[in-house]
């Protein structure tokens, strides 16, 4: 890459970030950091009417979360700021007017009634109604009226908006790194809006300006924006300005593979569509987030990497590092990506065996009111025997309290099955042997317990079941003799009598 490679998330701050928008600020992370280029966040909130509280905080906070930061945006090294557009307002005008006077746009004043009432005619007549070189000659603007008549109508403070005049009768020819060269007759666009007479630019205008004074090099954005492109082309070309390169990211699909993840659907199909919980300001609706549903930063990172994108090879856990070092745009695909939640409760059992015990520790100590008063080395030890059974901290629990208290009550089944008529005596005489051990560990333990089933020709089930149930509640858990090692030889002969006690 020769230019020097900026990239920007241009977010518009109008709710909660999806998660597709985190694939998106992933893709422009990735291919910056691979080409000691710079991550820039842009704050796209010309739209007033869209503007929600609190979603720039949480756009932020959740790029930070999945440690993927912008490197140059609000409120950090603000080189190219300010970084949102509402604070740009007054520059975008000067390059609407710099259009019309280079005849690439026009004044329309045209209102909202006789707009529709175009439209409506149209339709009657089985036809769409698009406002370009075909009929804008009929409508109310500055190319049909005289220059007098515009300026009367500015004088008197009429409603307006500045409109591209969209070519006619040319081939335009894009180039996406995704898609390759894409071909458009230009006849089927329309003259897109760029500026209204509120004072404030459209999308198009305000994105055209700010990607060009902030020297972005190459635009990386979702699909649904790829109808966009035809226009962003022509507003370079008509600015005389070099245009930067552009990616459109595939769509995220359902996980039927039929449709685009919508916002609702994490509701609907039970799983989180937002990277942090959101609580909307209106109405107070929660929507559940990766964090908070106990998701690890990285498996997130690492599942969506894989949303439109491959390596090439079979690997598929990646840390962000080398993310960044595998990343290459020419492997992203065309085609929509599967989102499948069982694949990040995958990537999330393999990050929970990465993460370090004393951390697990401390999460799970701050979870569970039970292990207050446990000493959290303990509770480290403990995660260590049975972290490979768990996904999420909060499986934890389930999987080792009997490590912190003897169980209350005996699964039904396991009862049945561990329990016969001679258990009662081999118990008694099993906490005879357990006394006799005086150095204990699970070696020594195990030593002691097996060297006398063996001796004693008992067969292993008979003593191993019973044991096992006494000390866990059920027939499952980690190996018995770290059990017996982490709750003490004189914990694991009480909980074998409670067991005795009750046949
Ligand atoms: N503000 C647009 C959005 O919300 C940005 C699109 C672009 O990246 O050009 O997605």
């Amino acid at each position: 890459m020769t230019k020097n490679v900026r990239v920007r998330f241009a977010p518009s701050p109008t709710g909660p970030l999806h998660i597709g928008g985190v694939r998106t600020a992933l893709f422009n992370y990735l291919f910056a950091k691979k080409h000691n280029g710079t991550f820039v966040l842009r704050i796209e909130d010309t739209d007033q009417n869209r503007y929600v509280e609190g979603a720039e905080e949480y756009i932020i906070n959740a790029l930070n979360w999945c440690n993927i930061p912008y490197d140059e945006g609000p409120g950090k090294n603000e080189k190219f700021g300010p970084y949102r557009q509402s604070e740009r307002k007054d520059l975008y005008k000067a390059y609407a007017e710099e259009l019309i006077a280079t005849n690439n746009a026009y004044y329309a004043f045209d209102t909202a009634e006789a707009l529709d009432l175009h439209r409506k005619e149209h339709e009657q007549n089985g036809k769409t109604f698009i406002y370009n070189w075909h009929n804008r000659l009929k409508l109310t603007n500055s190319l049909s009226l005289t220059p007098e008549e515009v300026q009367e109508k500015l004088a008197a403070g009429e409603d307006y908006v500045i409109r591209f005049k969209s070519p006619q009768d040319e081939t335009l020819h894009l180039k996406d790194m995704v898609r390759g060269h894409i071909k458009i007759d230009t006849n089927i666009l329309d003259d897109k809006v760029l500026f209204k007479s509120d004072g404030m630019p459209t999308y198009h205008l305000a994105n055209i300006v700010d990607d060009h004074l902030m020297e972005i090099s190459h635009v990386i954005r979702g699909e649904e924006w790829l109808p966009s492109l035809a226009l962003h082309y022509q507003l370079y070309q008509a600015f005389g300005w070099e245009a930067p390169e552009f990616a459109h990211l595939p769509l995220i699909l359902k996980p039927t593979g039929k449709g685009k993840l919508s916002k609702r659907d994490g509701d609907k199909l039970g799983f989180p569509v937002f990277p942090l919980e959101w609580i909307d300001p209106k109405t107070n609706d929660v929507s559940r987030g990766y964090k908070e549903d106990g998701y690890f930063a990285d498996a997130v990172i690492n599942f969506l990497a894989f949303l439109g994108w491959n390596p090439g090879t079979e690997q598929e856990l990646f840390s962000v590092d080398e993310l960044v070092d595998a990343f290459d745009i020419a492997r992203v695909n065309k085609a929509g990506a599967r989102f499948d939640p069982d694949k990040i409760k995958w990537f999330n059992h393999h990050y929970m065996q990465e993460q370090n015990n004393d951390e697990l520790a401390e999460t799970f100590k701050a979870q569970q009111k039970e292990l207050n008063d446990i000493d959290v080395n303990y509770v480290a030890m403990v995660v260590n025997l049975i972290k490979e059974r768990a996904t999420f901290v909060s499986d934890l629990w389930d999987l080792s309290h009997f490590f912190f208290e003897a169980p209350k009550t005996y699964d039904e089944k396991a009862y049945k099955k561990a329990i016969k008529d001679d258990t009662k005596a081999l118990l008694e005489e099993l906490t005879t042997v357990i006394n006799t051990v005086e150095d204990v560990t699970t070696e020594t333990l195990q030593n002691a317990i097996k060297g006398w089933i063996t001796a004693k020709e008992i067969g292993f089930g008979k003593v191993m079941m019973p044991l096992r149930l006494a000390l866990v509640g059920a027939l499952q858990g980690p190996d018995v003799f770290d059990i017996m090692f982490m709750i003490g030889k004189q914990e694991s002969i009480k909980r074998i009598e409670n067991l005795a006690a009750t046949i």
